[in-house]
């Protein structure tokens, strides 16, 4: 299992708010941590963290996990210093009253909550519905515009607040393990493979803005111009009341990373990275998700320049897009020593041609 330092690096990436286009802080969590191992780490102009081992080599592979959360903007602050906001990413409104969230100022974090009126002073009809984002607001403490804006400013991002426990040895609770855990699963594959040195080059990204159309991953893809990359996002996991595995699939926590199995998914790798698995007895789960595409980054880079070899490998989650997801550190473990050993068997002569290769 993962070692204490790797546990500490998580540790501190989750306990980093990086609402999707304001994710800095958390790519100089990533950026530090890699730069220990990595033979080079760059910062694009995105804000994506290329972190990078055989750079030359002149066979690529690219890992992505995207490090922004969603999250939400100040639009506009009252006469009476409540302060207004939009969603950044898909935010369920039925979590939102009563967060706990921080703006983040130039000059450094202001707290506040997310309030609404009280339910006694609700009507009827408003009790059994989900308020619009525009009938909540954030709360700082301020009586007026004029004290708000000494602290805040329109368009300061907002994100709920930190909040990373263990709920045991293996179950980790977070806001925005959607997809921290992914970005971490990738530099501890890095991390491996700096000891163990691949024959091929590989370029572990941690990317930006995927909660908005995989914007970090479209051009960090094209810069690396691999021939073949993992996504490696957060999954559902199934094993809860009222989500139909006929539908969705049968997929659990703590039993290893999902393999996907969709339009996202080149054939022979998808059929390499089973072969792995079986002969490093690693469990994984395989899923198609409910959709031909599973809309990460992996379908993004997937449709680079002329083609790229993809495969998605999915960390199972709970409560996706809330502030208490789970997932479980051994899927997370699973992850890191499948797509090590995957990487390690390639030559860098692989052509991933369906039918061909
Ligand atoms: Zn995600």
């Amino acid at each position: 299992m993962f070692q204490k330092k790797s546990l500490a690096f998580l540790e501190k990436l989750l306990l980093t708010s990086s609402p999707t286009g304001f994710e800095s802080a958390a790519a100089k969590v990533f950026r530090e941590e890699t730069e220990t191992f990595c033979d080079r780490v760059e910062t694009d102009v995105l804000g994506n963290t290329i972190a990078a081992i055989n750079p030359d080599a002149p066979f690529r592979v690219m890992l992505a996990g995207h490090y922004d959360e969603i999250g939400f903007q100040i639009t506009y602050i009252s006469d009476d210093g409540l302060i207004y906001f939009r969603a950044n990413g898909g935010i369920d409104k039925l979590n939102v009253p009563s967060s706990e969230v921080d703006i983040l100022t130039a000059n450094g974090p202001v707290r506040g909550v997310i309030g609404k009126k009280p339910i006694h002073l609700l009507k009827a009809e408003e009790r059994d519905r989900a308020l619009a984002l525009e009938d909540m607001w954030i709360d700082i403490g301020v009586d007026s515009r004029e004290e708000a804006e000494k602290l805040v400013s329109v368009g300061d991002p907002v994100a709920n607040r930190t909040n990373f426990r263990m709920l045991n040895e293996n179950r980790i609770c977070s806001k925005g393990l959607d997809d921290k855990i992914g970005a971490f699963v990738v530099a501890e594959v890095m991390r491996k493979l700096a000891e163990r040195r691949p024959a091929v080059g590989v370029f572990g990204v941690g990317t930006v803005q995927e909660e908005v159309g995989y914007r970090g991953a479209k051009v960090s893809c094209f810069g690396v111009a691999p021939q073949v990359g993992f996504g490696i996002d957060v999954g559902f996991a199934t094993d809860l009341p009222d989500i139909p595995k006929k539908v969705f699939g049968d997929v659990a926590l703590g039993k290893g990373p999902e393999v996907n199995r969709s339009c996202d998914s080149n054939l022979p790798l998808y059929d390499r990275i089973m072969r792995i698995s079986r002969e490093n007895k690693i469990p994984v789960q395989i899923s198609t998700g409910h959709r031909a595409t599973g809309g990460t980054d992996t379908c993004c880079m997937q449709m680079n320049r002329d083609g790229v070899a993809t495969a998605l490998i999915s960390i199972p989650n709970r409560y996706m897009h809330s502030q208490v997801e789970i997932c479980d550190l051994r899927d997370a473990y699973g992850a890191v020593e499948l797509i090590t050993e995957t990487i390690l068997s390639f030559t860098g002569k692989e052509t991933f041609r369906p039918g061909l290769d």
